[in-house]
């Protein structure tokens, strides 16, 4: 089909996501990728800043990957998991046992982040309920995102994406975030009130909680706002002191964004479930599990299947999946996955203090392959006029990012080249020095 075509029948037929129809441009037609490139269909390449929505590591189309997963559909393709197992499931289970942190021992798989989210919540609040104990409560924090699905909007209903939905979440604390940047003097200060806040609450409703979820060190659909591994160390030890357990969503945080594999083990924190996806299968297809400790596991041993997780999705741990997510994690080392992060981490900060003498952005901040700020803006939030702007200012000049509202962030995939990102850095200095000149 041609490009007319394609487009014309897009406009006819589909509905993307998080997208407002009526205003949005037209949707790029992309026809190949390769690396950190995106290419459309007329040749024009797209350096993919933002790794395709935070899924891409090693680079698109990497033959590796994609040679695993051919392997894999020539020789088991799918087969239901209640009652059978294949071995590219327990390898990866047993691998990501291996590097998970604390006392992480067992693998449930499901689909997607959200899914993720959904069975730890379900993990945590029926571990509670087989031990003939009520507690009904969940405690997540402000501008939390943990996903679409009904369970995953409710623990991110301060987050203001779910309005039309309130009336259908169930009852979650949103407690506050110690959110922070390079040269803040009042981390501690927010650190301690948080803290005191968290306490309080423990006070009030720690005995009815069966579980805190937050995405450690790095919160992301609300704007990569980052708080301190100190934060976490104290939030994890009150918990553990209340009996409550600790869910890390490391969906977008997992396999190397933060600088090490996962976000827990930059923070030093262990926790009691633990959700993973996007990155999961270097990008390539739709994966995730949630890992538990073999205390909360065997809450759900007993003669009845009253007591066992009755949950499950028709591809659970599809072998495709799973054999993308082995190669995946061989080309950590193959490819020295983490140093790159750390060149990238230390260039990101290098040009977050270049470009503040430069330009007047607000609160810039690293932390491993990912680089944010806020821009000047009249209205923020994630609907402020200037993401939309210059996210297409952006794309004339050949770059894919994505700011959420007015704050600007990169998350390359890790193969892109020291080169390329130089030359990103300067497009993007460019860019916001004339968008600035215009709005100024
Ligand atoms: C993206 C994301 C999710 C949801 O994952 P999906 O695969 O989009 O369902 C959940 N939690 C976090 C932290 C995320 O970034």
């Amino acid at each position: 089909m041609n490009t007319d075509t394609l487009l014309h029948l897009d406009r006819q037929h589909l509905w993307h996501p998080f997208t407002q129809e009526a205003t949005a441009p037209p949707a790029m037609l992309l026809a190949s990728a390769r690396g950190a490139y995106l290419y459309r269909d007329d040749g024009t390449a797209l350096l993919d800043l933002i790794s395709s929505w935070w899924v891409n590591l090693h680079g698109h189309a990497h033959p590796k990957i994609a040679q695993a997963i051919a392997a894999q559909a020539l020789t088991l393709e799918q087969v239901i998991f209640a009652g059978f197992t294949h071995e590219p499931a327990v390898r990866l289970a047993a691998r990501l046992i291996e590097q998970a942190p604390g006392e992480l021992n067992r693998v449930f798989y499901s689909d997607d982040g959200s899914t993720a989210v959904e069975v730890a919540l379900k993990m945590a609040i029926q571990y509670w309920h087989n031990r003939g104990q009520i507690r009904p409560r969940i405690a997540a924090m402000v501008g939390a995102y943990h996903g679409d699905t009904f369970g995953a909007m409710a623990v991110g209903q301060s987050s203001g994406f779910f309005a039309p939905f309130s009336t259908h979440h169930f009852a979650v604390e949103s407690l506050p975030y110690p959110a922070t940047w390079i040269d803040d003097e009042a981390v501690e200060a927010k650190e301690a009130a948080a803290l005191r806040a968290l306490d309080e609450y423990l006070q009030r409703q720690g005995e009815h909680t069966a579980a805190l979820i937050i995405e450690p060190l790095v919160q992301g659909a609300s704007g990569m706002r980052m708080c301190r591994p100190q934060f976490l160390q104290k939030l994890a030890a009150r918990l553990k002191k209340n009996d409550i357990f600790l869910i890390f969503d490391e969906v977008m945080t997992g396999f190397g964004r933060t600088g090490s594999l996962f976000a827990s083990e930059r923070a030093q924190v262990a926790p009691d479930i633990l959700c993973l996806s996007k990155g999961l299968t270097g990008g390539f297809l739709p994966l995730s599990v949630t890992l538990c400790t073999e205390t909360l596991y065997d809450g759900f041993r007993g003669p009845s299947f009253d007591q066992a997780l009755a949950h499950g999705h028709s591809y659970t741990a599809n072998p495709l999946g799973c054999a993308a997510a082995l190669a995946s994690l061989e080309l950590f080392e193959e490819e020295q996955s983490l140093q790159r992060v750390a060149r990238m981490e230390q260039s990101h900060v290098d040009f977050v203090s270049h470009l503040a003498t430069e330009i007047p952005i607000q609160h810039p901040r690293v932390m491993g392959s990912i680089v944010a700020m806020e821009l000047p803006a009249k209205d923020a939030g994630y609907q402020a006029e200037i993401g939309k702007k210059i996210r297409e200012a952006f794309l004339e000049h050949g770059l894919l990012l994505r700011p959420l509202g007015n704050c600007l962030y990169l998350m390359p995939p890790y193969a892109i080249s020291d080169s390329d990102l130089e030359r990103a850095y300067q497009i993007i200095e460019q860019v916001l020095t004339h968008h600035l000149r215009l709005i100024s």
